[in-house]
């Protein structure tokens, strides 16, 4: 590996050129390989080297270049890049599990991943622990000799609640478990996981690495053991790879992921700062600002907030006024885009929750995500604060109505 800075390697790294020296990283939509005769065919099942390939759910030159860049650029051994952060997310843990095994894992997790987590590795004799991953007791408690595994998200989605890696990591460690991190609120750009003591990585590229609203993917990062004898067998017999044209995407998103996320992190924190005590808003929820409960642990960790930030107009119908009032931002539930995105997690990303679940993880009916995306920073704050006003006048029409 390199002794690269970060931002070289998200443009240099894993470059592998074809006889034609191309600038720009050249895709190779081939499903298949030709071999050189039926002696070649033979030896290469046998043994795959780096530069040789089968087909392209095992790999493909387009999609290595991604995995090596990705991998460099976490300070991991190696990568399996995959369809989707879901498919990264379930590949990692199914790989590594079977029926007996014990997992611990933080409560504060993206609904899919808590669908993993609680109904598929369940289903299949994997006994799952859930702790408050902010509180490190719990973790102690719960990791016993012989737990497989601990996962949790970095940062929680929504209510972006910060996870002492480095002090899981040796809970963990200490009973031989497996640290999996899903990382993507940290972002590759802010990310020292891997330094502080996560085994395995996991990303959804569908956010900050991509960027761009363009295509779901994923990759999953850690030792060459883990990834080509765990993982990749997995991997390559279910299907989840990623598609050559997608990896192509993903590198063209790396070049500018660094420019891109230095400066919705600079715009979140501008924003958080800016509406911290605003009369209408009852909570603004942001690593990056000193009234967070784990800011000191994200900067040591980090040094950043995040592109990130969640606030609470109030109730529902306040969320659903202020979405609706945005005139740039857009409503959606993706994050890490270019463009800002407001979401209700609530009614959408975390509908499917109980309301007891919603309670504890802190998800109330008058919570909004914003993601916040490269335009520029006072346009945005205007228009929150215009949307904010929008919300609340109607609902001091309405209260003088009654
Ligand atoms: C989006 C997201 C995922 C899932 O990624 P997809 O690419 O949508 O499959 C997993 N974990 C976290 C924290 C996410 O934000």
């Amino acid at each position: 590996m390199t002794d690269w800075k970060k931002r070289t390697k998200a443009v240099h790294a894993g470059t592998r050129r074809s006889q034609y020296g191309e600038v720009s990283e050249a895709i190779f939509l081939t499903q298949g390989f030709v071999y050189e005769s039926a002696e070649a065919a033979e030896a290469r099942f046998v043994e795959c080297g780096p530069d040789e390939f089968i087909y392209a759910r095992y790999g493909n030159p387009t999609t290595s270049m991604f995995e090596q860049r990705m991998a460099e650029l976490e300070g991991a051994e190696d990568g399996f890049a995959t369809a989707s952060g879901m498919a990264a997310v379930s590949g990692a843990l199914t790989a590594m599990l079977r029926a007996g095994d014990h997992v611990v894992s933080s409560r504060a997790l993206f609904g899919s991943c808590l669908y993993i987590l609680e109904d598929v590795l369940r289903r299949y004799g994997v006994e799952v622990t859930f702790v408050d991953g902010t509180d490190l007791d719990q973790w102690r408690a719960a990791v016993r000799p012989g737990t497989k595994a601990v996962f949790f998200e970095t940062v929680s989605n929504p209510t972006l609640e910060v996870i002492d890696i480095k002090a899981v990591a040796e809970i963990a460690h200490a009973q031989g478990a497996l640290v999996v991190a899903d990382n993507v609120f940290a972002t590759p750009v802010f990310s020292r996981a891997v330094e502080l003591g996560a085994d395995v990585v996991v990303y959804s590229t569908t956010k900050h690495v991509d960027g761009q609203g363009r295509a779901l993917g994923g990759i999953v990062l850690g030792t060459r053991q883990f990834v080509r004898k765990v993982l990749e067998p997995y991997m390559k017999h279910t299907g989840g790879a990623m598609s050559p044209f997608t990896s192509w995407m993903m590198l063209k998103g790396l070049e500018t992921m660094d420019l891109r996320v230095r400066a919705q992190a600079a715009t979140a924190l501008a924003l958080a700062q800016a509406l911290e005590g605003h009369p209408a808003l009852g909570r603004v929820i942001y690593p990056g600002l000193a009234s967070h409960p784990q800011h000191s642990v994200a900067m040591e960790q980090t040094g950043s907030g995040g592109t990130v930030l969640s606030f609470d107009v109030g109730s529902r119908e306040a969320a659903f006024r202020f979405l609706n009032a945005l005139q740039i931002a857009v409503i959606s539930n993706n994050l890490g885009d270019a463009k800002s995105i407001a979401t209700h997690p609530a009614s959408t990303t975390h509908q499917r929750l109980p309301q007891a679940q919603k309670d504890l993880l802190g998800i109330t009916p008058g919570l909004v995500r914003f993601s916040c995306g490269i335009e520029d920073t006072e346009d945005l704050l205007a228009d929150i604060l215009g949307a904010l006003e929008a919300a609340q006048g109607s609902q001091a029409a309405r209260d003088a109505a009654e």
